[in-house]
């Protein structure tokens, strides 16, 4: 065991800095109109940092400064970007540790998952795509023995990215890694509760981009985000949140016609089949582990595994099983490496996570394990802690069919593999899926069956840069990681040549 950042040791609150401004043409700069609010540490509940509260005035600021940026990055050569986006990832890596702690203590999320997932995945994000512009290839189309199209992939321009707060670093990785190495530049807006790693990478990596190339303004979603969005200044709008906000962001956007890619809110089915139970220990162990995942990361992950379905004929002793798993998590303070569940990235979050508590306890379904705040005493009494929490219900109830974004599952059970697939399709959401069986033949036809844009297979929560990402239904439009991510920050120009000596 060790815990990080004890008072007074490196990495505690004091050695980080108490206010973040935003971050624009390179250096740090006020926000104009000179406002700033309080953002407390999920951790312990207490004040953490102060941050700017930008309004449309900064976003201008920023906006100038990408553009003037703008035509000397789009200008480099892919080598050279992916150059610099490969310090940046070593970069990064040189620092892992004070980063894993700032994000700990803006976001509430263990500590062991920052070092063992967020950043390696951080860093990979950038080295993959650094190789990925450098295999990219253009296409010609020889359309008669004289004429040829030649098509060359061109970065958009300057685009406007907008991200959440539960992966604040991973986040604008996965948002920035290829809207840069396609040659654009960047206004990037964070979560208004979590951007201190995002500001601390921004001084990491001052020396390494050059000024304009990526801009940060920090502020709330209607005072800065929405200027963003709706100007018609950026050339692409790329959002992660919530699904109602997504739909507000297209509103705005379509007001200049631009084009955006939503990566939105989930309400994930993970499915056990029967024969889970009659396969080896090892890999029961694993689906066991699978069960759990709901609570990784608190909760709070789009594809959080938030409704589990179970073959009736195991329902009694798998769920048993699992239920032993979960209330053997050990949740405890973020920064102590043996903690697996950590605080609730923030109070509302917590208010709403407990809501939803009751509103499954009103709406018939039985609560199983947890259900209830967690005080952990002592300096982390105030922190925003929630016992991870099973319910038993039926899939219409709302606790089936709402994001909570919390670390609660809800599990039902189904007949056969038709009854999995409708129940599991019986949602506004498609972002992600878990199929468990060792009957590849189920598990490719429940794969192919279920409405999501990414079903893992025996396995869950995996994220590698190389697998493509991204909803059905309300859970978005486009995807993120894999190369086909530079499609959505690049336009086709076509060259059409005759080559023809003749006359038309
Ligand atoms: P949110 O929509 O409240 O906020 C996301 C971002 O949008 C923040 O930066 C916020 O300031 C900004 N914002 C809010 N209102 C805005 C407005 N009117 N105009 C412009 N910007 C605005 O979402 P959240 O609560 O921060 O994040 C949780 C949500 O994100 C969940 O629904 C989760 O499923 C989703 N999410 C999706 C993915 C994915 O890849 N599909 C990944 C992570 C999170």
């Amino acid at each position: 065991m060790t815990v990080y950042a004890a008072p007074g040791q490196p990495g505690s609150p004091a050695t980080y800095a108490s206010r973040y401004d935003n971050w624009i043409g390179g250096e740090r700069v006020a926000p104009v109109e000179g406002g700033y609010f309080e953002n407390p540490s999920p951790v312990t509940g207490e004040a953490f940092t102060e941050v700017a509260r930008s309004t449309a005035a900064d976003i201008e600021l920023a906006l100038d400064a990408a553009h003037a940026a703008a035509p000397v990055w789009a200008a480099t050569s892919p080598a050279d970007r992916a150059l610099v986006l490969n310090r940046v990832a070593d970069r990064i890596e040189e620092h892992i540790q004070e980063l894993a702690v700032a994000e700990v203590w803006d976001n509430g999320k263990p500590i062991r998952e920052m070092l063992a997932a967020d950043l390696p995945l951080t860093v990979d994000h950038f080295r993959y795509f650094a190789g990925a512009i450098r295999a990219q290839e253009g296409g010609i189309s020889q359309l008669d023995d004289d004429t040829v199209a030649y098509h060359f992939h061109e970065p958009l321009g300057v685009v406007g990215q907008i991200i959440p707060w539960n992966f604040p670093l991973l986040m604008a990785t996965w948002k920035l890694a290829p809207a840069l190495a396609a040659g654009n530049t960047v206004v990037l807006k964070p979560a208004e509760q979590t951007p201190a790693s995002i500001m601390y990478l921004m001084d990491l990596i001052a020396d390494l981009l050059p000024p304009g190339v990526v801009n940060v303004v920090n502020g709330f979603g209607v005072e800065a985000g929405k200027p963003l969005a709706a100007s018609g200044r950026v050339a692409k709008v790329a959002f992660t949140g919530e699904t109602t906000t997504g739909r507000l962001i297209m509103q705005y956007a379509s007001q200049h016609l631009k084009p955006v890619t939503l990566e939105l809110g989930g309400k994930s089915p993970n499915i056990f089949f029967a024969d889970v139970a009659a396969a080896t220990d090892a890999f029961y162990d694993k689906a066991l582990e699978g069960f759990t995942m709901f609570a990784l990361n608190q909760g709070e992950v789009c594809t959080c595994p938030s409704r589990a379905l179970v073959q009736e004929s195991i329902y009694d002793r798998f769920l048993g099983d699992c239920l032993e798993r979960v209330r053997a998590i050990r949740q405890g303070n973020p920064l102590d490496t043996d903690t697996m569940v950590g605080a609730q990235a923030s109070n509302d979050q917590l208010e709403k996570i407990l809501s939803y508590i009751d509103i499954g306890i009103q709406e018939g379904a039985k609560l199983l394990t947890g259900g209830e705040r967690v005080d952990l005493g002592g300096s982390l009494s105030g922190g925003y802690y929630v016992a991870p929490t099973v319910f038993e219900g039926a899939n219409s109830m709302r606790i089936f069919q709402e994001e909570i974004f919390g670390p609660v599952v809800s599990v039902a059970p189904f007949h056969e593999l038709q009854d999995a697939v409708r129940i599991a399709n019986d949602s506004l959401y498609g972002l992600g899926a878990g199929v468990w069986t060792r009957d590849m033949n189920t598990a490719y036809r429940v794969g192919r069956a279920v409405q999501a844009g990414r079903v893992w297979t025996n396995c869950y929560h995996a994220y590698p840069a190389h697998a493509a990402f991204g909803g059905y239904k309300n859970s978005g439009i486009g995807r993120e990681n894999h190369r086909m991510m530079l499609d959505h920050y690049q336009q086709t120009k076509n060259l059409l040549v005759s080559y023809s000596p003749n006359a038309l």
